[in-house]
């Protein structure tokens, strides 16, 4: 069977990641949650930030939500944040600020799902069950050759009874090495199985077709929307408004998307396409110069530090804030 080789190979190949180094349950969550949204690699500046920040549960649960999405902010996908700040409320609340310390329980907290609680009760708690996430779906789909679209709940199923049935000790290795193992070996497009330490047993691998494998239907394709902003200036102050609770980019600041009434100057800025998982925005947008302010007007030094500008929106604030310094420029040299 191939756990042993598996385990031998990630004792000697495991990436020395910080939050891997002691078996905790936070460093752990946090961890998982920001990998399913950014490479390893980019994350690492992110999460040491988080954790200087919130170093455990109860400093979480305190935190301000516009902190919370300003230290977030590049990774995307706030809501996973704001789901961490209610967990970590939930456990302060139930358990005394620490985590449950089983699977079952884990995967009742806020924005836990299947995946997470499995990984934190095997790698913290050393609970023998699987983590199955799209690395582990595709490790298997290829080592037991499973030609079926592994997008549907049956396949899904199938391949996590696979995977339950192989869990091998120390469970904590064993789950992190298929995680390791489906990011540095069993990757996506060109699998590298000429130094794969499972390779013996790789169906896939035998029938030559592991490359084309796992099979998942054809995702919808995404709904396009062409939304125009408008962003206001008054003198040299942008200014911002939370967007809807509901929707995209929900509760997180943003600019108008209506004209405002009384415009000095308009200037038509560049547009270009924001790609979120299921829409994509074909952006346009204005700067208007507007004759008068108050206070959800920002400076530029003000946004900088202490707002947080979804990515969606940051290549408007960087051609306005161009038209800014241009504006200044030329009003000196009067
Ligand atoms: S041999 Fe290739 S396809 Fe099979 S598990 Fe290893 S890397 Fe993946």
């Amino acid at each position: 069977m191939f756990q042993e080789d598996l385990l031998r190979w990630y004792q000697e190949n495991a990436r020395k990641l910080v939050f891997r180094q002691k078996k905790e349950a936070y460093s752990i969550w946090v961890s998982e949650i920001m990998a399913q949204q950014t490479r390893i690699e980019a994350m690492l500046p992110y999460y040491e930030r988080f954790m200087a920040r919130y170093p455990d549960l109860n400093s979480l649960a305190q935190a301000h939500e516009d902190d919370l999405v300003k230290i977030w902010q590049g990774l995307g996908y706030y809501n996973r944040v704001k789901n961490m700040k209610k967990c970590a409320a939930y456990c302060v609340e139930n358990y005394h600020g620490q985590f449950p310390q089983t699977k079952k329980e884990l995967s009742k907290l806020p924005g836990i799902g299947d995946y997470t609680a499995g990984a934190i009760a095997s790698i913290a708690f050393d609970e023998k069950v699987s983590a199955v996430d799209g690395n582990v779906i595709r490790v298997f789909s290829r080592l037991y050759h499973i030609t079926e679209d592994v997008s549907q709940t049956k396949i899904k199923k199938q391949i996590t009874e696979l995977v339950d049935a192989s869990l091998a000790d120390p469970i904590s290795d064993y789950n992190q090495a298929l995680m390791e193992l489906g990011a540095l070996v069993c990757i996506p497009k060109n699998p590298r199985c000429d130094i794969c330490p499972i390779r013996k047993d790789c169906q896939s691998l035998l029938c030559g077709d592991a490359h084309a494998l796992p099979v998942s239907a054809k995702k919808k394709p995404r709904r396009i929307e062409e939304p125009m902003f408008y962003i206001w200036i008054y003198q040299d102050k942008i200014h911002l408004k939370k967007r809807p609770s509901q929707g995209l980019l929900a509760g997180l600041f943003g600019f108008d998307e209506n004209m405002p009434q009384q415009v000095e100057e308009k200037r038509v800025l560049e547009p270009y396409t924001h790609i979120f998982s299921h829409v994509e925005w074909h952006m346009k947008g204005m700067v208007c110069f507007v004759k008068e302010g108050n206070e959800d007007f920002y400076s530029l030094d003000e946004i900088h530090e202490k707002i947080s500008i979804p990515s969606a929106f940051q290549p408007f604030l960087k051609q306005a804030e161009k038209i800014i310094e241009e504006r200044e420029k030329c009003q000196k040299s009067l």
